[in-house]
């Protein structure tokens, strides 16, 4: 107990001095300072605890609440703003809003947002005391600095804590002696945006994550950057956005068939993830598949030649990494978003496979047990179905 009253005179030095409303207790309505000074002297109780509340002097002749009986109430200044606040919420069911910091209109435009409704969270050990609002099916929180007791680390990781329950987080900066009158709140709520900051804004983190994306797939049509890096880029982008990827056949021909057998039809797969990484000689998207790798190689123009990718295939095949080629003929023809993703996720044709790691490894069981003059059992193989990375 002694240890929580200093932890909250260390956080609000001034206390129940700066407590400007309470609620009557004949009725539960809130009431200001000057209204309960002028009509209910005693007929007032705190917003936190529920105990009655005097109204003294001090020696400025300067008006404020007392809790009678000398009680400690840790919460009553936080309480009687978050509750005023939210009661004028309530009634106007408005706030403006300030632009996300990120955003091309920050300096500009705050915002009126209207509500559908607002609730008041209460506070636990990890969290403070949060106001929730909502819009419709959209909400935001607001948390409360009052007279700074937030420090920097404490927003940090309340916008933390924000971002991954992916719930807006505005703060609001409160001066509790400046707090005495309804219209205070409403000029903190509609009057200004300043006071106002995004610790986290979900809206803006989801449209900067769009335009890095988009930005990828436009500087194709602008080349700024070289017009195959811009593809890779692009490619990348969209194939981490969609973790898809359509995939051609594969086939296995074993020494003792004539011809080939399918082994997966073409399809698509699902990604886990995908890389880009611009170094080294020739750029390479690599994707994953649950535990398989996949490495992509786009062939521009019919550039590599037949050495190339024999030498290609070899480097694949040392690092028994899967390796599909996409062939690209003619470049202007994917130089936007839709052809892209029609190269990516429907088209089979222009892609095929270097070097497929599942198939070398049953190539080399059918060969090995060619080798001990057992006859084929292609069946057997067929119904492996392990299939390349279609599975
Ligand atoms: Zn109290």
């Amino acid at each position: 107990m002694d240890l929580a009253v200093e932890k909250t005179q260390h956080k609000y030095g001034k206390k129940a001095s700066h407590i400007h409303f309470a609620v009557l207790k004949e009725n539960g309505r809130l009431v200001s300072l000057s209204e309960a000074s002028e009509h209910y002297p005693s007929g007032c109780v705190c917003l936190a605890c529920g105990n009655g509340l005097d109204i003294i002097k001090d020696d400025a002749k300067k008006l404020s609440f007392s809790h009678k009986g000398n009680i400690v109430c840790l919460d009553g200044l936080e309480l009687s703003i978050y509750k005023t606040m939210l009661a004028v919420l309530l009634k106007s069911l408005q706030i403006l809003l300030p632009q996300p910091a990120s955003s091309k209109a920050a300096s500009s435009s705050a915002k009126l947002q209207k509500l559908t409704s607002a609730e008041l969270l209460s506070g636990s050990a990890e969290q403070p005391t949060l106001i929730a609002c909502y819009a419709g099916q959209a909400f935001f929180r607001i948390a409360l600095n009052i007279d700074g007791h937030l420090s920097a680390f404490d927003c940090a990781r309340l916008a933390k804590q924000a971002r991954s329950a992916k719930a807006s987080l505005l703060l609001i900066n409160i001066e509790s002696n400046k707090m005495g009158s309804f219209s205070a709140f409403e000029e903190v709520l509609y009057g200004n945006a300043s006071a106002k900051k995004w610790l986290y804004n979900k809206q803006a983190e989801i449209l900067a994550e769009k335009s890095r994306q988009s930005s990828a797939i436009t500087s194709l049509a602008r080349g700024t950057d070289g017009f195959e890096t811009a593809v890779y880029r692009a490619a990348h982008a969209l194939l981490a956005e969609k973790l898809m990827i359509m995939l051609p056949q594969t086939s296995i021909q074993l020494p003792a068939q004539q011809k080939a057998e399918i082994i997966s039809k073409a399809g698509i797969a699902k990604l886990t993830g995908s890389e880009y990484t611009p170094g080294g000689k020739l750029p390479c998207l690599a994707c994953s598949s649950g535990k398989n790798a996949m490495h992509i190689i786009i062939n521009f123009e019919n550039r590599l030649s037949g050495i190339e990718l024999s030498k290609l295939r070899n480097q694949a095949r040392q690092k028994e990494t899967s390796l599909l080629l996409i062939s690209v003929p003619d470049s202007n023809k994917i130089n936007n978003k839709e052809a892209l993703s029609e190269l990516l996720f429907v088209d089979t044709r222009s892609k095929k496979w270097l070097y497929n790691n599942r198939i070398d490894k049953l190539q080399t069981k059918g060969r090995n047990s060619a080798a001990l003059s057992e006859p084929q059992n292609t069946s057997g193989i067929a119904n492996k179905k392990t299939a390349a990375l279609n599975s």
